[in-house]
């Protein structure tokens, strides 16, 4: 990703001169009418306020608390309408100009305003103004408090460490070698000992000076635990900060705070780390680079994989990207020489790569979603005393419910979408009436109970249709009665406590059939499992996105993956009414980088990233025509802003505003409009032009804009 010529708002200090005797701070707010707000230094606080200071303001007839983006000697509203400060957060850590000018690019590059990227990359406790009847102790002193660093030496402990392998131990070298700033792609396949050359990469960098600060980013909640285990075990004397959003918040206010202050040496977290402040940072690693969860998905369209790279360049320090299956960006930046490629080719266990196999199936499957040789695997390995796994990337019983009487189909009422069908857990299992079920809407939330009769003819004919993990599990326990099953879903994991539990039973043995999605794909190490069978992965191959290959080749290789790291004779067998597809031709291969060159071709060909640039503008209306009539003439707007620049016109394409994949989600009606550029800096200079138009073109309609969109 490269800087953005059009500046806007700008987070460095301005230099004030002193001469009118009125100091005005320019504050970020996460509010998002405006790059900041004006407001007076008061006498008291004179010569005490700078860039990166958190303040107390008076906003309406509330407070709260921003961030100083610089100084003025003159206020861009009319003087006698500036409020003062209110008071400054003296407790607050310092803010680095990197972490400022990290905000800073985050802010231009997205088109957001520094405030709505900053406050809420800082944990709501301490951004909270503190209440009327103050405790006695401050937020910051109750986080801080609360964060113990652990006694024992800092020292790592290789007792249990493996000794590297050859690959690993190159892989290391040039890791340690790097100068500066520097990009690597460690590809290898799970299993390969990627994790081992982090924790090395680690020990190196916190090694190599008292106050370095290392930041991990994983994909996963769920995964957060598992590699920070992994890092805390290598690192016992450590302090090792977590930061999720799945954390309480106090939690969250302790970790980060730990991080900021430069406590805690090891930061472990999901995307939202990449916005912490880590003064001493030193090194990166971003595991699982090419997961479309690095992006962020609701207010600032942010991706962490592509900051961390800007972040690292910012720092001059290295930074590695992990994976398995390389987003295409990423390969084409390997490819090209940009980034550096060091390759783990094997198992690290010594353990042979799985075999895959590719079933061709039938549209109709009996009950278990099962073709007759894959039932016969997993009987063979139950009945050796192995573990198998069944992964079906579709959670609930049943996609849909329909009328076998006149077709109904269980319509969200609120959406362009199907309720899905789920089996709900009973407070009381033993109480009368067995399973009970709801219809859920996956995209608005929206439930209802399951009619008794069709809602269109009366039928009572009502029936499931197609399979989702929890049939799939009712139904494996019909084909296999002894055998013990577990699932592991979303729906399993909303219960608190409920995953770990799984995972520990699988560990402990007490499971014999694995039964999930995605979740079930990541990261785990599976000691006896042998056998994965992929039940329906055809969904993913035909879906209107251009990304959906890429991520079902990932997906695919992930869970294939977890197939007999341990054994000999690890087996997958992929289930497909398309055997024919090069995809599981190249998965057959385990080539894995056939696969990514081949999309690459076919990018260039269609001038799609990584070789043209992206950014798409969401609008949504109540009513049906709004959102298109607003994109409509936003890309009149825009055409005529191109049409006035040739430059702009020569390399901006505009397309036209489409309904979006689900139209209505929640009773909004729903569209987008693309703009392409083969240059990123046009595009931006196009953006910046074209946003500042949009507001009074929207009427009824909200729009957001999305850089980089992950999904089109
Ligand atoms: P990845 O992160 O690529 O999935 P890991 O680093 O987790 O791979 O390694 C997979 C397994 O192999 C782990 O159990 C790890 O302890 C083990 N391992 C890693 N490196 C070596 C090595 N050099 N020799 C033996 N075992 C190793
Ligand atoms: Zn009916
Ligand atoms: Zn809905």
């Amino acid at each position: 990703m490269a800087r953005t010529d059009d500046r806007q708002a700008s987070v460095s200090a301005v230099e004030a001169d002193g001469t009118t005797g009125r100091r005005y701070a320019r504050v970020a707010l996460d509010v998002p009418i405006a790059p900041c707000f004006d407001y007076l230094v008061p006498p008291a606080l004179d010569g005490r306020i700078a860039a990166g200071d958190w303040v107390l303001v008076p906003w309406g007839r509330g407070r709260k608390i921003g961030i100083v983006l610089g100084l003025a000697n003159t206020a861009e509203i009319a003087a006698e309408k500036v409020r003062p400060i209110m008071g400054r957060v003296d407790e607050a850590p310092p803010s680095s100009s990197a972490w400022l000018e990290l905000i800073d690019f985050t802010a231009r590059y997205y088109h957001r305003h520094p405030g709505e990227v900053m406050l809420p990359a800082v944990p709501k406790l301490l951004r909270t103004p503190p209440s009327a009847r103050q405790r006695k102790e401050s937020a910051f002193a109750r986080a801080r408090k609360r964060f113990v660093a652990p006694a024992g030496s800092p020292s790592p402990d290789m007792a249990a460490a493996p000794g590297l392998k050859p690959a690993q131990a190159e892989a290391l070298a040039a890791l340690e070698q790097g100068e500066g700033f520097g990009v690597f792609l460690l590809h290898g396949v799970t299993g390969s000992g990627k994790t081992e050359v982090y924790l090395r990469f680690i020990a190196s960098r916190l090694a190599a000076d008292p106050i370095a600060q290392v930041l991990v980013l994983v994909p996963e909640i769920a995964l957060t635990p598992q590699l920070a285990e992994r890092v805390r075990a290598r690192f016992p004397g450590e302090p090792i900060a977590i930061l999720h959003s799945g954390l309480a918040e106090g939690e969250r206010a302790a970790s980060w705070l730990a991080v900021a202050d430069g406590r805690a040496r090891i930061l472990v977290g999901t995307r939202l780390a990449v916005l912490a402040p880590v003064p001493g940072l030193a090194g990166i690693i971003v595991d699982e680079e090419h997961d479309p969860s690095y992006k962020q998905q609701e207010g600032v369209h942010y991706s962490a994989r592509d900051l961390a790279v800007l972040l690292a360049s910012q720092r001059r320090i290295p930074v590695v990207l992990g994976s398995a299956t390389p987003s295409a960006e990423t390969w084409q930046a390997a490819r090209t020489g940009r980034y550096r490629l060091l390759t783990l080719p094997e198992r690290a266990s010594g353990a042979p790569a799985p075999r895959i196999e590719v079933l061709a199936i039938d549209r109709d499957m009996p009950p278990d979603g099962l073709a007759e040789a894959a039932r016969a695997a997993i009987a063979e390995v139950l009945a050796d005393g192995g573990q198998a796994l069944v992964f079906l990337n579709r959670r609930g019983y049943a996609p849909v419910l329909a009328c076998g009487q006149c077709g109904w189909l269980s319509r969200c009422d609120d959406c362009s979408a199907y309720r899905v069908l789920h089996r709900v857990a009973q407070r009381r299992p033993q109480a009368a009436g067995g399973a009970r079920f709801r219809l859920v809407c996956h995209h608005c939330g929206g439930e209802q109970a399951v009619p008794r009769g069709c809602p269109a003819c009366g039928d009572t004919d009502l029936r499931p249709v197609g399979r989702g993990t929890q049939r799939l599990e009712e139904a494996l326990a019909q084909t296999f009665p002894e055998a013990r099953i577990a699932r592991l879903d979303r729906d399993v994991a909303r219960r608190r406590g409920a995953a770990e539990a799984m995972l520990d039973a699988v560990h402990g043995g007490e499971v014999d059939l694995l039964v999930g999605t995605q979740m079930l794909a990541k990261g785990h190490d599976f000691q006896r499992l042998r056998l994965v069978v992929v039940a329906d992965p055809d969904g993913a191959l035909f879906a209107a996105d251009f990304r959906a290959p890429e991520r079902l080749f990932a997906t695919l290789m992930q869970v294939a993956g977890r197939a007999g790291r341990f054994a000999r004779d690890g087996r997958v067998l992929v289930q497909t009414r398309f055997p024919g597809e090069p995809l599981f031709a190249a998965l057959q291969a385990h080539d894995f980088a056939g696969f990514p060159d081949r999309m690459l071709a076919e990018r260039r060909e269609a001038g799609l990233p990584p070789f043209g640039h992206q950014a798409l503008l969401r609008a949504e209306a109540v009513a049906p025509d709004d959102a298109l009539g607003f994109l409509g003439a936003a890309r009149d707007a825009l055409l005529a802003i191109l049409a006035a620049t040739p430059e702009l016109a020569a390399h901006v394409r505009c397309f036209d505003p489409v309904p979006m994949p689900v139209a209505r989600l929640a009773g909004r009606e729903r569209a987008q409009l693309l703009v392409e550029s083969g240059s990123r800096p046009l595009l931006h200079r196009a953006l910046s032009r074209w946003l500042p138009e949009l507001d009074g073109l929207a009427g009824r309609s909200r729009w957001q804009l999305e850089v980089d969109p992950s999904e089109i």
